[in-house]
């Protein structure tokens, strides 16, 4: 009888972002990925991690760390995790350089070990895995699926993937050595649904070169285009159409200037000499001489295209006559933000294009018809969607229902079930790991942030704070004056200060004379208040009473 073997996701099934997933067998564990997920609504959260306490109390059987690529919601919570549970990091080369700072950022040593495109590494010492990198297409160089073969068979991990027949490195899905895998006999499919509800395929990457260089011509002033920072291929391409017309590559902003460095000096961006313009001789340029390049796609006011907007990019500005090119998908959720974005560019006199008007952009992810290929391809005995919110892991189930798979070989978790194959079969269990997010702030690395405290953020912003002060006489217990009242966001409060007083007062006066300690007075002070704006103003702004004797 072989062992069986449980996966259960601590991030990732359930929302588009912090993907970890937890391989056990004979109690020896592997990890595959460990990232961050960044917030919509911040309230002072720079990102958001999953809740890493099972494996840290389990840090004897982790074996290893596998990494699929180096994107952020992939590999920005492998900090948090090294530094609890130090085991070895197997990576693509590009994953592990962009981890590298991040680590030192943190303070934390690890060992990280290079991998090449199919190689076979087993993630510990006498562990029951044995994981193949598979190269497959991704919006980032260097990106792997994972062939896991385990006691119970073949796992296969598309990380995350597309299908790009033509790939502009020439490196694509290797779909020949998926077959092969398929034909060897998968077990479980484990595969990305993040594009599970756009039908069709992607476009390929090196269809957006073309795009880039007709969005260009006859621009009479700066180029801007927006990226995300890791995209070397994109970047490659921005650079290549900005040089046909004459203009120097320039990279404003932290991430896009050390991933420009990065990419030149690990050969993955291949540019002229005397091509790449620093920020300092771009003053110097020529307007119609620069193709600047810049992150801030999703309007993320930090960013050095949410800095030029507004007009604060000081030495650059955008000025009328230039063109800013998104390349870029509108991630669902950030569209006021990036309006914002436009507005500003356009309030500078500049032209703005995204993918809208011209193939700017395309996705790094597989949609419908490349996700059923893959099922094809791999033939599994089980499917498990990953990597999407509910919405994407059901239509990809049904994709895969469209493929010929039965309700019994389909499984839809999400983060913290565990999935068991063993000889009996394939079927969820009962049993749920602890799973949730932690929430952080960047302090040096990220210190966590408690959801009290971010309950209480968003609280304040929405409905305000009311702030009570009451002086009371030490011996009686009673008010010495009427309660001071303060609000701040607190609407419906101006003017009626002295009726809520009134109530907090009251209120006091209706403990017993031996009952009324601080703790006892804050309590029915607050609760008097409370009621008050429930009744008068229907809502329930935040209320701090401090009761002070005198
Ligand atoms: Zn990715």
């Amino acid at each position: 009888m072989a062992s069986p073997v449980r996966i259960a996701a601590l991030g990732g099934l359930g929302e588009i972002g912090m993907n970890c997933l937890a391989l056990e067998c004979e109690e020896r564990i592997a990890v595959v990925d460990c990232g961050l997920l960044f917030p919509a609504e911040p309230f002072g959260v720079e990102a958001i991690s999953p809740d890493l306490s099972w494996l840290r109390e389990r840090r004897d059987r982790v074996g290893a760390v596998l990494l699929t690529h180096g994107h952020e919601d992939h590999l920005g919570a492998l900090p948090l995790l090294l530094r609890d549970v130090p085991v070895p990091v197997y990576g693509p080369r590009l994953a592990l350089a962009l981890l590298r700072p991040r680590l030192e950022e943190a303070g934390v040593r690890a060992d990280l070990r290079e991998v090449r495109d199919g190689e076979v590494v087993r993630p510990g010492e006498g562990s029951p895995f044995a994981a193949e990198f598979v190269p497959v297409a991704h919006s980032i160089p260097d990106a792997c699926a994972l062939s896991i073969a385990t006691p119970q068979g073949l796992v296969y991990h598309s990380g995350d993937f597309k299908i790009d027949e033509t790939p502009l490195d020439g490196r694509g899905t290797d779909l020949s050595r998926i077959e092969a895998l398929g034909r060897e006999g998968i077990r479980l499919l484990l595969s990305d649904s993040t594009n599970a509800d756009r039908p069709g395929t992607s476009l390929s990457e090196s269809e957006v070169g073309p795009a880039l260089h007709g969005a260009m011509e006859g621009a009479p002033g700066r180029i801007w285009v927006a990226c995300f920072s890791s995209h070397l291929h994109r970047i490659q391409q921005v650079a290549d159409a900005g040089r046909a017309y004459g203009r120097r590559l320039v990279p404003v902003g932290r991430s896009m200037e050390e991933s420009v460095r990065l990419g030149v000096e690990l050969g993955y961006l291949r540019l002229a000499p005397g091509q790449l313009a620093s920020f300092e001789e771009a003053r110097d340029l020529r307007p119609r001489e620069a193709c600047v390049v810049v992150t801030g796609t999703q309007g993320e006011p930090r960013s050095a295209l949410g800095r030029a907007a507004r007009g604060e990019l000081s030495g650059l500005p955008v000025r009328p006559g230039d063109r800013v090119l998104l390349s870029s998908r509108f991630i669902p959720g950030n569209e006021v933000a990036i309006g914002r974005t436009v507005d500003g560019l356009v309030a500078r006199g500049a032209e703005v294009l995204w993918e809208d008007f011209r193939a700017l952009h395309a996705s790094g992810h597989a949609q419908e018809e490349e996700q059923r290929r893959l099922v094809r391809l791999c033939r599994p005995g089980h499917f498990l969607p990953i990597h999407g919110e509910m919405r994407h892991l059901s239509r990809h189930a049904a994709h895969a229902a469209a493929e010929g798979l039965g309700a019994d070989r389909r499984h839809v978790l999400v983060d913290g079930e565990v999935l068991e194959l063993s000889d009996g079969g394939v079927r969820r269990l009962e049993e749920r790991l602890p799973s949730g997010r932690v929430h952080l702030a960047r302090d040096g690395g990220f210190a966590a942030v408690s959801e009290d405290v971010v309950r209480d953020r968003r609280g304040l912003a929405e409905l305000g704070i009311v702030l009570v002060a009451v002086l009371v006489d030490r011996s009686t217990g009673e008010p010495v004056r009427s309660p001071e009242i303060r609000g701040r966001g607190a609407a419906g409060l101006s003017g009626r200060e002295a009726e809520v007083a009134g109530e907090v007062s009251r209120a006091i006066l209706a403990l017993p004379a031996g009952e009324r300690d601080a703790a006892s007075m804050e309590r029915e002070g607050s609760l008097a208040v409370r009621r008050w704006f429930r009744r008068e103003v229907g809502r329930r702004p935040a209320v701090q009473v401090v009761v002070l004797s005198i």
